[in-house]
């Protein structure tokens, strides 16, 4: 490590966003590197397990391999669930942001986003995760410092702000000011949740079974926080029916699945009106003013900005390109000096 700085090879230095759906890589001075699905494909031949596919190519496999393979998302929970597998993932991240394993050496600095509410527990296994993958140095930030830095709000000064990342495994609200939090909190209730309670109401109402994926699908075309009005919008899905067994097509409507989804969006937004009851009021009085920013996928459903904005009276706004505006923020607070103070050694 001491001879590449003295050599003055080129910069490797990354920011890491370890989402429970997807992984975001920046690279320092150039920006988003890699961009995939937190998924690993692990393959069981006697008895020892390899890893056969990481990212977009293991997430195609999801709900479809054989018994021999088996997929896994190692952060399904916002933690790491399986160190050794979480370790492995972040190895092929890190060689993929540099172009693919190299046999030069390199020895990055790293910044990883780490769950505001994260015990030291988890946040040693992140750095020793990182370590083992080639970190020379580990950094971390906290995810919603992270957003907010990359949704452009002023985190460096005394004016408060309030962040609600929503991720597939859990939403983050956090009020910051002068490069701190000020108040944060998380439940775990995201786009996971949403996807099980589209598949549960499709099971209750239609008595048919579908994947992971088709349920997130439905979530994509016909989601909504809000209930639709006039003409509900419908889909065709596909599945195992649960009496007759056999494969069958259903055709379902946008109010259906917005009434699936009513349970946990309500819990996305009392977490968000308990953060604002517990913000300081000079803080508070600077959110009348600023609003609430979303990032993380969450923040796409149609209509989640209005479900918050009409249950708390205040303006709130979808960062630009929420579902990388973490590694955006993690990525500057790397390059930029000024942010220096929001990283903490791992
Ligand atoms: P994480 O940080 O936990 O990896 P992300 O911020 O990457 O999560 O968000 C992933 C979640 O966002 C997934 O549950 C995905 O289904 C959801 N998502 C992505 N795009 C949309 C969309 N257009 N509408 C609703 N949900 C979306
Ligand atoms: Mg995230």
């Amino acid at each position: 490590m001491f001879f590449s700085r003295l050599l003055r090879l080129p910069s490797n230095d990354l920011a890491i966003d370890l989402g429970t759906v997807n992984t975001v890589v920046y690279a320092k001075g150039k920006g988003i590197v890699v961009n995939e699905p937190s998924v690993v494909a692990l393959e069981t031949i006697d008895g020892i397990r390899r890893v056969k596919a990481v990212g977009a190519s293991a997430k195609l496999m999801m709900g479809k391999t054989p018994d021999q393979i088996q997929t896994i998302r190692p952060l399904r929970d916002g933690v790491i669930a399986d160190l050794d597998v979480a370790e492995q993932m972040i190895k092929h991240f890190i060689d993929k942001a540099h172009g693919g394993a190299s046999r030069l050496p390199r020895y990055p600095e790293i910044v990883v986003c780490v769950p505001s509410g994260s015990t030291s527990v988890e946040r040693r296994a992140i750095r020793d995760a990182a370590t083992n993958a080639g970190a020379s140095k580990v950094w971390l930030i906290e995810e919603p410092m992270a957003a907010a830095i990359g949704a452009g709000l002023p985190v460096i000064e005394p004016i408060g702000a309030m962040v609600v990342d929503i991720g597939g495994g859990t939403t983050e609200v956090a009020v910051l000011s002068l490069q701190g939090l000020a108040y944060s909190t998380s439940v775990r209730v995201g786009g996971d949740k949403m996807d099980e309670a589209i598949g549960a109401a499709i099971r209750r109402k239609h008595n048919l079974m579908i994947g992971e994926a088709t349920a997130e699908r439905i979530k994509f075309e016909l989601g909504t926080a809000v209930r639709p009005v006039g003409e509900s919008a419908t889909m065709r899905v596909r599945g195992r029916h649960l009496s007759e067994g056999m494969p069958k097509e259903v055709e379902i409507t946008q109010m259906e699945v917005a009434e699936a989804l009513a349970e946990p969006v309500s819990q996305i937004v009392s977490v968000v009106r308990t953060a604002l009851e517990n913000t300081a009021p000079e803080l508070s009085a600077d959110i009348v003013e600023s609003g609430i920013v979303l990032t993380g996928g969450g923040a796409l459903l149609k209509g989640m900005d209005r479900a918050l904005s009409l249950s708390t009276g205040l303006p709130v706004a979808v960062a630009d390109d929420p579902l990388v505006c973490v590694a955006i923020g993690a990525g500057r607070a790397l390059e930029d000096l000024a942010y220096r103070g929001v990283l903490t050694e791992a």
